[in-house]
């Protein structure tokens, strides 16, 4: 009897072991680092040790890290984009990472689908605007700080540089070289013209969070996670106690305080654009970083900020942290009443803050949004 008690403690004990193990309540490890140009936020359950926790937020920054010197960042030299840049008009195919084909795929349908007011090709007129030399705060909500007096001169984080106001006739000969339908992207092949230049600065943050759940996904001991990058926001799994993510939205008048929160469940991409993420006033005029490529100006569609909401599907595409991103740059230069219809033609919901304060919304927005009082 003695011998058959020993046996069942001995195999009780290691199950009960097992079992705290497993049933160890999740603990929220949060980091502050910058990737990408941007500010990264992550706070993330897990249930396990410190160290394995630090390593998940150390590879969450390296993939961020990875992406940009490798795909994105038309800047750096070792990265696909800038080599596409470069082979522009030599006539050469260049063959893509199955990565950037899929991101070209489906900028395309945004593209398309937005009549040209996201363009993945506008590169040539980003560069004469010199967007990215302008000041961005630690919260990613770049503040652009007024100049007194100039036409030459911005100021940003460092100091002040060069802000030269790009003329009419350089941008009417960059505007030549715009135009996804003429982009000369063919499956896993491109072949640019003359002149065009990729950018995918309107898209960056949204790719981050796809391959971000990608990498999440990975970890089962990771329950639930909120990772912000600049304006892009994912959430994925649940808090320990269950509760719903709160994501703030700017109040795009007063950016020191929110509009409202969304309340949400799951997985979710959040992304906004507002005008007063990055830009350079001259002269009492406000230049932002969010362009219509149709004329070369920032837009001017009435809007002061959109988000964009979309519901992390069970799919194998991951490209919702993407289309919230496009689509928030593509409904910000359509404005409200055409950025409204877009959005529910890709099944995002929107909210559109407009100048005068005005709150537009699409119908599914209403159960997750919370103004502020
Ligand atoms: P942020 O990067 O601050 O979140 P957006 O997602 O709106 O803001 O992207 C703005 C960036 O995208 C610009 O800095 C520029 O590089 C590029 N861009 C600007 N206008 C457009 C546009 N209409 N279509 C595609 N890309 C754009
Ligand atoms: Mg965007």
């Amino acid at each position: 009897m003695k011998k058959y008690l020993q046996k069942i403690m001995c195999i009780i004990v290691p199950v009960c072991l097992l079992c705290t193990g497993c049933s160890r309540q999740p603990t929220a490890y949060k980091s502050v680092d910058t990737a990408m140009g941007t500010i990264i936020n992550q706070t993330i359950y897990i249930s396990a040790d410190e160290e394995t926790a630090q390593e998940i937020l150390d590879e969450v920054i390296s993939c961020i890290d990875d992406l940009e010197k490798n795909n994105l960042s038309w800047r750096l030299e070792t990265s696909e984009v800038y080599q596409i840049n470069e082979s522009a008009g030599s006539g050469q195919e260049i063959k893509m990472s199955s990565l950037l084909t899929n991101v070209l795929d489906q900028c395309k349908k945004v593209y398309a689908a937005s009549n040209g007011a996201f363009d993945f090709t506008v590169g040539s007129v980003a560069r004469l605007w010199n967007i990215d030399a302008w000041a961005a705060t630690p919260q990613g909500n770049g503040i652009g700080k007024v100049v007194e007096n100039a036409t030459q001169s911005a100021a940003t984080e460092e100091g002040v540089s060069e802000f030269i106001l790009p003329t009419q006739e350089q941008l009417a000969e960059a505007l030549t070289h715009v135009g996804g339908d003429k982009s000369r992207v063919e499956g896993a092949f491109v072949n640019l013209p003359e002149g065009m230049q990729l950018d995918l600065g309107a898209v960056g943050k949204g790719i981050v969070l796809d391959e971000v759940r990608k990498l999440l996904e990975q970890h089962e001991e990771v329950s639930g996670a909120v990772i912000s990058a600049g304006g892009s926001i994912l959430t994925y799994g649940s808090k320990p106690d269950g509760s719903n993510w709160n994501v703030g939205i700017v109040d795009p008048f007063n950016t020191s305080q929110n509009l409202g929160i969304l309340s949400l469940k799951g997985i979710w991409c959040v992304s906004t654009s507002g005008d007063y993420e990055r830009y350079v006033e001259v002269d009492g005029v406000r230049y932002h970083h969010i362009l219509d490529p149709h004329t070369g100006m920032p837009a001017d569609s009435g809007v002061k900020s959109v988000t964009i909401l979309i519901e992390g599907e069970d799919t194998s595409h991951y490209v919702d942290g993407l289309f919230s991103d496009a689509l928030s740059t593509a409904c910000f230069v359509l404005g409200v009443e055409e950025g409204l219809k877009l959005a529910e033609e890709f099944g995002a919901e929107a909210l559109f803050v407009d100048n005068q304060g005005g709150i537009f919304m699409t119908e599914g927005m209403e159960q997750y949004f919370h103004l502020s009082n």
